[in-house]
């Protein structure tokens, strides 16, 4: 299947359709476009929930452009920006909109955001869906305001307001105040039963109107489409992903439009994080759905994001197995396309490489490296450090995969058969059989992780007796010091764990026998204060290893040549010897492989800004020799790279945001 190139576009009622039309007709003859994303009432056009007037003056305005586009063969979809209304920003609700507005966990009310439970409110926005339904959609967008979470100024977002209170107390057989429910459901500890049962309550009051709304939206012959978030955001509401596959698609594969890379360009940890996002979002979604990602830019253009990170955002898109791409390359002030021609090029010009890799990464394919398992669950089963704020149950669900892919190791959203990693309170998250299965294979656990796996009982089982963090204040470490030249460049090196966010605590605890240190901590004059990273075997048979920092305290890792030592070597210990693929040849080369369990595929990115000329590709254990490569470009060029064993040869350097495709 080729690429579906969607064009995220808005043009305002002030504008008039006949130069609107004549400028879209323009546009889709200069640039490979598919379909057309109107918006209405977004950003810098939104005045609040729009009146059923002002909605009818805009399919009017529209419809002459919206039915050029379909006679010139170009589809045409539709994204109202609001349901609930993201948030404020100076709007508020206008005559006649006596609606309950949305309230957060410490009692504040929004200004124009409403309550989703509010019936004069549910009224209003079936009327507007059924203006919009009767139109010619191929799919309206449910945009993603849909939910609980980010509706700025609420702290954290809602709702908590006096109808959702009193619906959970008449659910529930509770006299609960918001005080009350809010507390609960924060208390640290083991989760007080309130928060899965207001979660629930949140997942299927928000279900049973999006069931509804798709009754309205198919009436009219079109599709609803789900736009998403981060899933540590979506799991801070407690969502799970089935009931919106079926709300969404009411038993048929739904449309799906994730989040996955930030608005601007990024550093090159941007890329691990773009592909371990998606990678989330596609371990969870049924399978022949409609998977568009948001391509995004915001505030517009070029000076916010580049060419060349838009090329490679698009690219990964298609890598992860992509069916269409929802692409922000125009401003939503409904400005000219043809004052900027040179996104049409751009466009033009990425087409073919979007087209290949479509075609070389089917959907079946699926990644393949050390897991990093997530869970749905992982907000309902989250220890809040002190419950003061909603923010708490928002569980860090990527930690090991920037680690390992700053490293060069290839890693995967879904549990793998031989090496996991597990960090931070994630490790709350599986149940014990899980975490039991994982332990009899080859797992990585950070410091947090391995107290959590402490106190849930498994310390027998990693390796430590007893453990607890300590402070820089308690221990004056500053330095972790190689000891073991099997998982070392160099005994003696040292890496700094120096007051960094991942080394704010550390992990100390009385290791049983059998653990095998593989690194110091250092005090300033080179004095021993405490343990470093371990290894054990244990009576499962498994094998497992110990940092003692914090992997899921950012988004950036502190990669340094002998953390990457470590790493790998600790990863191929794991594997027993095995491997789950990885490439080195420079920093921030990061690989992917995919399999449907018979073909296979590589990627191997440059996400840093200094060339690459040279690099060796380790694959996965199963994966067969390379025979073929290409070195794909922003520029649109697809040029044969030269294979020799595991070590690939360019023509030209791999520049930041070029990837290497190679095949068996
Ligand atoms: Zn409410």
């Amino acid at each position: 299947m080729p690429s579906h190139f969607t064009l995220r576009m808005q043009f305002g009622p002030h504008e008039d359709p006949k130069d609107i039309t004549r400028q879209l007709d323009q546009l889709v003859r200069a640039a490979p476009v598919d379909e057309i994303m109107l918006f209405c009432f977004a950003e810098e056009q939104n005045d609040g929930h729009d009146t059923l007037e002002r909605v009818k003056l805009w399919l009017d305005r529209s419809r002459p452009y919206r039915d050029a586009l379909w006679r010139a063969g170009v589809q045409v979809s539709l994204n109202p920006w609001h349901s609930m209304l993201h948030c404020d920003r100076g709007r508020s609700l206008k005559p006649g909109q006596e609606w309950q507005r949305m309230v957060d966990p410490t009692g504040r009310e929004a200004r124009a955001v409403v309550c989703p439970l509010d019936p004069a409110w549910q009224e209003y926005y079936r009327a507007v869906l059924g203006l919009f339904a009767r139109e010619r959609f191929r799919v309206v967008w449910i945009d993603d305001d849909i939910r609980y979470h980010n509706h700025g100024p609420l702290e954290w977002g809602g709702c908590f307001c006096p109808l959702h209170v009193a619906a959970f107390n008449e659910r529930n057989g509770t006299n609960a105040s918001r005080e009350e429910l809010v507390h609960a459901c924060l208390a640290s500890g083991a989760p007080h039963p309130w928060r899965a049962q207001w979660f629930d309550f949140w997942q299927e009051t928000i279900c049973a109107l999006l069931d509804e709304w798709r009754g309205i939206i198919e009436g009219g012959g079109a599709k609803m489409g789900l736009m998403s978030s981060a899933m540590e955001s979506h799991a801070a509401e407690g969502r799970r992903w089935a009931q919106w596959w079926q709300a969404f698609g009411g038993g048929n594969p739904p449309v799906h439009r994730p989040h996955f890379w930030g608005y601007s360009d990024a550093m090159g940890s941007m890329l691990i994080h773009g592909i371990a996002s998606l990678d989330q979002n596609r371990s969870i979604q049924p399978a022949e759905l409609e998977s568009g990602p948001e391509i995004e830019n915001f505030t517009y253009g070029q000076w916010n994001k580049s060419f060349r990170q838009t090329f490679a955002q698009m690219a990964v898109a298609h890598i992860l197995g992509s069916t269409n791409l929802n692409i922000s390359l125009y401003d939503f002030m409904g400005n000219r396309p043809d004052d900027e021609p040179e996104r049409a090029a751009f466009l033009t010009r990425v087409r073919p490489a979007m087209d290949w890799l479509a075609d070389m990464f089917p959907m079946t394919m699926r990644s393949v490296g050390a897991g990093v398992p997530w869970s749905e669950e992982m907000g309902r089963t989250m220890r809040t450090p002190r419950g003061s704020t909603w923010f708490e149950l928002t569980c860090p669900p990527r930690g090991w995969a920037y680690w390992l892919g700053a490293a060069g190791i290839a890693f995967s959203a879904r549990a793998q058969q031989a090496v996991n990693a597990l960090a931070g309170p994630l490790a709350w998250s599986f149940p014990d059989e899980q975490i039991n299965e994982w332990l009899a294979a080859g797992l990585l656990l950070d410091g947090p992780a391995a107290e959590i796996l402490v106190k849930r009982g498994f310390g027998a089982m990693i390796g430590v007796e007893a453990a607890r963090q300590v402070l820089q204040e308690e221990v004056l470490y500053s330095m972790e010091h190689c000891l073991d030249p099997r998982f070392a460049l160099r005994v003696g090196a040292q890496m700094s764990v120096n007051d960094r966010p991942h080394t704010r605590a550390l992990l100390q605890g009385a290791l049983a026998g059998g653990a095998v240190m593989l690194t110091d901590l250092r005090d300033p004059l080179q004095r021993v204060v405490g343990h470093g990273a371990f290894i054990f075997e244990n009576r499962l048979g498994g094998r497992v290893a110990v940092v003692p920092w914090n992997a899921s305290a950012g988004a950036t890792p502190e990669m340094n040549v002998h953390r990457a030592a470590q790493l790998r070597r600790v990863v191929q210990w794991l594997a027993r010897g095995g491997s789950v693929g990885w490439a080195e040849g420079g920093a921030w080369l990061v690989p992917q492989f995919l399999t449907d369990g018979s073909a296979w595929r590589a990627a191997v990115w440059n996400a840093g800004p200094d060339e690459i000329g040279t690099f060796t590709v380790h694959l996965p254990d199963g994966m067969p020799r390379l025979r073929m490569g290409w070195h794909c470009t922003p520029a649109g060029t697809r040029e044969p790279a030269a294979i020799d064993g595991g070590v690939i040869r360019t023509v030209r350097p791999v520049h930041q945001w070029d990837v290497v495709v190679l095949v068996p």
